[in-house]
This record gives C-alpha cells, structure tokens and sequence, in this order.
C-alpha cells in the first residue's frame, strides 16, 4: 500500500474547509472564443462574467493583426525584452500606448498583474509610504506587501481619510517618499475614484499618485482613454496604469508617464526584465485594440456598450447614478447562497459569476454582471427578467 502522502492528506483538509466555507474555486471550461455567448459543458450561456467590454476578444481586425504577426514573427518572443526579445511588435505597442493615452511614453508588460508589481516595487524602497485604496485589486495589495515600505490603507474613496494619513505620513522622519495608489473604476463594485481630489491631495502633499484605469481605459473619456481623461485630470497623474486584456482585447498590462520614468522602469521593474517577452502575437492585437479603440468604429461600440448598461439597469431598477459602469455587482452577502444563485442562473443558461473572499470582503459575496457591446437589447431583458425572477435585485 502506498504511504499516505503527507502533502495531500494537509492540502485535502484546507480544500474541505474551503468547501465549508463556501470558498472552494474549479476551473470551467470554455469551448468557444469569448462573446456573448459562450459555450461551456456542451452548452451556449450567456455571457455576463468577461471584461471584454467592447467585444474585441474576438474581433476580425485583432484576430488579423494577431496572426500576421505570427506569420512574420514566429510564436514566441525567446527572451526577455532587455536580452533579444524585445520585437517590433513590442515596440509598437508601447508607441501605440504613449501615443493612445496622450503620454510622453510608455512601456507594456506580459499582465497587469505583473505591471502593478514591477512598478510599484520599482519605485519604492524600504523607508517610502505606500497607500493604497481599501479596495484595490489584488496585485496592488500584492506590490504593496513585497515593495517593503510601510503599507497603509484609506477608506475606500474617502479622500478625508487619505488625507489624514497623508498628514501622518508627512510627519514622519526622515522624510520619504510617499505614493498614492488607486483604481479609477474599481473591479469588483463599478465606482469611481474621486479623481480631482485624489490630484489636489497629491499635489498638497507632494505624493505621487498612481492611477489603474483596467476597467476604465477604452470606455471613459471624450477619447476613451479612460476616467481620468473624462476627470480632465491625465496630465496631473504620474504613473498611469492599465490593462491590454479587458477593454483592448488581447492580453498584457502597461504604465504611461514620463520618459525618464519608462527608462526607470525598464531598469529597474523586476518583473519586466526578468520575464520573456510576451508572445509578439500579443502585443500586435493590442495595438490593433487600440487602433479600434481610436476610430469611429470603436466609438459607435462603446456608445453601444453604454446604451446596453443603461438598459440593464433601468430593467433592473436602479436608480440612475452619476458614475455609470459596465460592471453592476448585485451584493449577496453569503458566500454560499452567491454560488448557489449564480447555478440557478446557470441552469437557465445566463452565465454570471459568484464572486467571493478573497476578490471581495468576507460577507460581501455578490453576483458581478457585466455589460458588453456584444449583448443585445433582448439579452439584457432576458438576464433582467431571470433576475426578477429570482427576486434579485439592487
Ligand atoms: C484585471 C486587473 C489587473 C490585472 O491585470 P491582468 O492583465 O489580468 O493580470 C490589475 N488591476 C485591476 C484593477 C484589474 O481589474
């Protein structure tokens, strides 16, 4: 008989109180490109979980770009961008970006997760002060902890907190550098930073601030370009951060800034030169993203988008508010009876993730739905009516 495996027998015990808790995560397999419909187990659902807001995950123009830059460059980039990888793609990409977001320069990464964590590590040292946003996402938190310098949180968008531990922070001594870090359109709950505040207290304090638009670049703004554009705040933003796999439709994250702080990054963002470059594929549907982005198709498609969510939430009857997203998280509470809900409404083929702790609070489980150009009107009421009938709403 074989040995009980010690390693197994210890991890099987946490699994099971995961269970318990209503926490434990499997893997769904998709066998259909992302849309509005995908098909998992054999069956079609309706897609409300993606990020691929403007419905460029599958977009002709991407798919071409992507498979041209197969064709003239092969499948992988072979090394790091500092060693030979760094392709014309690559570089592309980032004039793309600079020139996207009305930056002096920029620089992509393989994931966002990767770019908060290159850069904010980059940026800090021991002695420095990072605060963060209560509800940041995870890679944030994640950067935080492993820069090392000292970690504190404000009330989610509460600039009255975040000013007094700037106070706090600037009382310190020796002095040091403290960074601000925030989303502008937080992930799991739809809402907006305070933007203008978040600026006028940096400048008040001589902090840096750091802004992650992955749900706001390519949906806000007179040219898309994200909440800080439409906040008419970009140029007062030292490192702006997003995503390449959400609105943009392929796959990477990106910092825009200032010259000298793209050369810094590219010196000293570990997780930047110490990982291959991204596929050369990638980074030429990204730029094709963007371009997309830019034109009147892009847009006609985010006008669209934002028609679909206002419908969504007068059929769901909540109140107009005057921070729209595409993301409406339906607050459940209980973990269980958010996995539960989100299998009853799998069942009627809506698909429409339970999320729970540790992407959101202990207790704050929620359905977060998402609205994409990709959906129809009679979806949306479709998804609405399902939602009634559940007796879910806002
Ligand atoms: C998705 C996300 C990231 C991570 O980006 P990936 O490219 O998926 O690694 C970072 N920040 C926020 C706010 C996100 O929602």
């Amino acid at each position: 008989m074989k040995p009980a495996n010690s390693l197994d027998g210890e991890l099987s015990r946490r699994l099971a109180a995961l269970r318990e808790q209503g926490l434990y995560r499997e893997l769904r397999r998709v066998d259909s490109p992302q849309s509005a419909r995908i098909q998992i187990g054999g069956r079609t659902l309706l897609n409300f979980g993606s990020n691929d807001y403007l419905g460029l995950a599958n977009e002709p123009a991407l798919k071409e770009a992507a498979v041209k830059a197969i064709e003239r460059f092969g499948t992988g980039a072979g090394a790091s961008r500092l060693v030979c990888g760094s392709m014309a793609p690559h570089h592309e990409l980032d004039e793309a970006l600079a020139a996207f977001k009305c930056s002096e320069a920029a620089l992509s990464f393989s994931t966002g997760y990767a770019t908060a964590l290159g850069t904010i590590c980059a940026l800090l040292e021991k002695n420095d002060v990072i605060l963060i946003d209560k509800r940041v996402h995870a890679s944030i938190v994640d950067a935080a902890r492993l820069s090392g310098a000292k970690l504190r949180v404000f009330a989610h968008n509460d600039p009255n907190d975040l000013e007094d531990i700037l106070k706090w922070a600037g009382a310190r001594t020796p002095k040091s550098q403290v960074l601000i870090v925030t989303e502008s359109v937080f992930s799991m709950d739809g809402d907006q930073a305070p933007m203008r505040a978040l600026v006028d207290l940096k400048d008040k304090y001589g902090a840096w601030l750091m802004v992650d638009e992955a749900h706001a670049a390519g949906l806000f703004g007179k040219n898309r370009r994200g909440l800080a554009e439409e906040a008419g705040v970009s140029d007062r933003i030292e490192i702006q951060m997003g995503t390449l796999g959400k609105a943009v439709g392929s796959a990477g994250g990106y910092i825009c800034g200032s010259r000298v702080l793209i050369d810094f990054l590219v010196n000293r963002a570990r997780s930047f030169i110490f990982s291959t470059a991204p596929p050369p594929a990638a980074a030429a549907a990204a730029v094709a993203g963007l371009r997309f982005i830019e034109s009147k198709a892009g847009a006609d498609r985010c006008r669209s988008m934002w028609r679909l969510v206002s419908e969504c939430t007068s059929g769901l009857g909540l109140q107009t508010t005057n921070s729209p997203s595409a993301i409406l998280p339906i607050l459940i509470g209980d973990e269980s009876r958010a996995v539960n809900t989100s299998a009853l409404l799998r069942a009627q083929g809506l698909f429409v993730p339970a999320i729970r702790y540790p992407a959101v609070a202990r207790g704050r489980a929620r359905l977060r739905l998402t609205v994409t150009a990709g959906h129809s009107p009679a979806d949306i009421s479709t998804l609405t009516g399902a939602l009634h009938d559940l007796g879910i709403g806002f």
